[in-house]
């Protein structure tokens, strides 16, 4: 492989050089569709060509996913990948670092990582056998193995996979034998800029890599701080080799990390984001699910020359994404793909012409914006750079200090008096016995108490605890419950390096079903993360963009729709964070008939925690036949509800004082009860078994 810069920018560390292949000559900066199982999604080869016509003859190609299937025999008896896709222009391969981090199941040590397939057959991918299968899939790029890590990794955790990178790196180097094909390091140490000098250090130190990768990024990080480490890590890096931004990014980043001296782009997200309707456009972003587009004559991009473009109205885009058509992915997909590819020339024309900064101040503003010509919502009164509001959502700024979610037809504010990063770990997180048990923290104390007749309530569970996140919201509670995971897993890696040993992640696995009726709030809250900075973290934005999330006995999903209509077809929770409107916007989220259905779907043991106190809808649990318990104050509120379907230690179950203020209340029925069954209720209330012999013959009712 050969690299010769050509132009370079004062100002601006942007430069335009030529990367030269065995097949190509391959100019740079350049954005790299991804291929991660030997196909562009829904991109065909006539489409390929034309994108590499138009600059990008090279495809990103993933080692782990072709290890698994087809298995390296095939590219043996084929002559590699290029030749059995018919693809005649170059392959880089990406070395399966990221699913050693993704997948469900892994364990890593220094020999490499033991991974489950995909029908739970094992596995192992250690830096000699990823260089073989790139080998053998010939690619024309190889990255050695490197140990990723999430995002929000304590210092300690970030530092002991850096050096186990830097060490697999040399057995990537030794590995490689004759070097027919190019070997790329991959620079890490999250977001601590110690550590991406020393791991750049380190690696340009090692002879014979032909170019240097930036990994860990992309993962929930700000803007700022991938911009920030971005500008660092190019600045120690041999002006003489291509450096590679893996992973990155909407095109806004692709033009800030050309600009911070970045060479190589890939990303999923253009054809990832074309499947869900999202177009990018020399006028900005744009929703093509969206109800404005329905009689919509003009073309999607009238500076696009692609067949989306040049072909049909919007209106018919519209038609086909609302109908998830896989053509309207296709057309998508292939215009979002011309976009980034174009981009990128425009990029190097600039470069070579001295042009590249007036072109940077004009294009960061354009990029960055979301369809003018429909902006969603309200239209705000001072022109942010972001919108401020999306469906039937807005921000709203608490006087307490936090930004909050408003459902805007309601009013109704999310969290309108609580931090609601405080409440979601107080009262849906550390107050579980079983997430306790499960993230193996501490365990609380049993009490001692006659009503409770379960003292230790898990003893081994075998399978996933399940956690339903009921009103995902902003992803509050989802993101305690991760924070949580991610502490146990800190932990458990802090230990391990203490003893240079293999480490179990210290936790059970763990499923999350999120689910919400309008995943507009969460979306909205994740184009803010300035305001919402619990979101920082690869996970929620993963979860936003493909609909689940799943690594290392973590797995997040998130079920859109209505609730009530759709949990009966899942697997029972063990835990269920329940936190969706109040009974005044969603009645029946709290009816009697909602807690009767739930109960029925349950096997017990299970814990329900919610942040309201209210008389009627304690009632409606009790005669749903969930046992009731007092949860923590939070905020204003002296009392939240812990619903059980039996007593579990050491949650303290309602008693007869209780019973005896809710005499007192005029409002203790769930609403969905006509007036002649209240007395019939009132008899089960007060016969509920964990109440315990109760005279009933004073008729409590009028
Ligand atoms: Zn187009």
């Amino acid at each position: 492989m050969r690299f010769a810069v050509h132009a370079t920018v004062a100002g601006s560390r942007a430069r335009a050089a030529t990367l030269s292949t065995a097949r190509d000559a391959i100019e740079t900066p350049v954005f790299m569709p991804v291929g991660t199982r030997g196909t562009v999604r829904t991109q065909t080869l006539g489409q390929l060509g034309q994108l590499a016509q138009l600059g990008a003859p090279i495809v990103l190609a993933n080692t782990y996913h072709l290890l698994v299937r087809p298995g390296i025999e095939v590219f043996e008896r084929f002559g590699g990948l290029a030749r059995w896709m018919g693809w005649p222009h170059s392959i880089l391969t990406d070395s399966g670092g990221f699913q050693i981090f993704s997948l469900p199941g892994t364990t890593i040590d220094e020999a490499g990582a033991q991974l489950r397939g995909p029908g739970g057959e094992a596995l192992v991918l250690s830096p000699e056998r990823s260089i073989a299968t790139q080998r053998a899939i010939g690619a024309d790029i190889m990255m050695v193995l490197d140990h990723c890590i999430a995002s929000t990794s304590s210092h300690a955790h970030a530092e002991a996979a850096m050096h186990r990178t830097h060490r697999w790196a040399q057995r990537s180097l030794a590995a490689r034998g004759e070097p027919a094909a190019a070997l790329f390091a991959i620079v890490q140490g999250a977001c601590f800029p110690e550590l991406r000098r020393i791991s750049a250090d380190v690696l340009t130190n090692l002879a014979g890599f032909d170019g240097y990768a930036i990994g860990g990024l992309a993962v929930g990080e700000t803007r700022a701080q991938r911009e920030d480490t971005t500008e660092l890590v190019t600045a120690l890096l041999p002006e003489d080799r291509p450096r590679y931004l893996m992973g990155v990014g909407m095109p806004i980043d692709l033009l800030e990390g050309v600009h911070r001296g970045i060479d190589m782009f890939d990303c999923i997200l253009p054809t990832a984001l074309a499947q869900q309707g999202t177009a990018f456009t020399s006028r900005g972003r744009i929703d093509l699910a969206r109800g404005v587009h329905r009689l919509a004559e003009q073309a999607l991009d009238p500076a696009c020359t692609c067949d989306a473009c040049t072909r049909t109205p919007r209106s018919y885009l519209h038609h086909l994404v609302k109908c998830q058509e896989p053509l309207g992915w296709q057309l998508l997909a292939f215009h979002n793909l011309t976009f980034y590819v174009r981009l990128m020339a425009d990029i190097r024309a600039h470069i070579r012409a001295g042009t590249f900064l007036a072109f940077h101040a004009e294009q960061r503003a354009l990029l960055d914006r979301a369809d003018p010509d429909h902006p969603p919502g309200r239209r705000p009164r001072v022109k942010p750079r972001k919108p401020r509001s999306r469906g039937a959502f807005a921000l709203h700024a608490s006087p307490h200090g936090f930004v909050s979610l408003q459902h805007v037809p309601s009013g109704e504010i999310m969290h309108s008096v609580n931090d609601p990063d405080v409440e979601a770990a107080r009262v849906y997180v550390e107050q579980s016995v079983i997430l306790a048990h499960a993230l193996g923290g501490p365990r609380p104390e049993p009490r001692t108490d006659p009503r409770t007749d379960l003292a230790h309530p898990i003893a081994d569970f075998p399978r996933p605890i399940v956690v339903w996140d009921v009103g995902l919201g902003a992803g509050h509670n989802a993101m305690a419950l991760l924070r949580a995971i991610d502490r146990a897993v800190d932990h458990a890696a802090d230990h391990a390096a203490d003893h240079a040993a293999d480490h179990a992640l210290g936790h059970a696995p763990i499923e999350l079903v999120s689910f919400e009726r309008d995943l507009d709030a969460f979306r909205l809250a994740l184009d803010h993360v300035e305001h919402f900075p619990h979101l920082r973290h690869r996970a929620p934005h993963v979860v936003a963009h493909r609909g689940s999330y799943r690594r290392d006995r973590f797995g997040w999903s998130v079920r859109e729709g209505d609730f009530l209509a759709t949990f009966a077809t899942e697997p029972p929770p063990d835990v269920i964070f329940y936190d969706p409107f109040s009974a005044k916007v969603d009645a029946a989220m709290w009816s009697l008939a909602a807690f009767t259905r739930l109960f029925a779907h349950l096997a017990a043991p299970v814990e329900l925690f919610t942040y309201t106190s209210s008389t009627a809808i304690r009632s409606a649990m009790l005669v749903a036949g969930f046992h009731v318990a007092r949860g923590v104050a939070s905020g204003p509120k002296p009392e939240t509800t812990i619903a059980l379907t039996r007593p579990i230690s050491p949650h303290a179950l309602l008693g007869h004082d209780w019973l005896d203020r809710r005499r007192r209340s005029a409002a203790r029925f769930p609403a969905d009860v006509p007036l002649d069954q209240h007395p019939d209720l009132e008899q089960v209330i007060h016969g509920h078994a964990q109440f315990g012999q109760i005279r009933s013959s004073r008729s409590p009712d009028r």
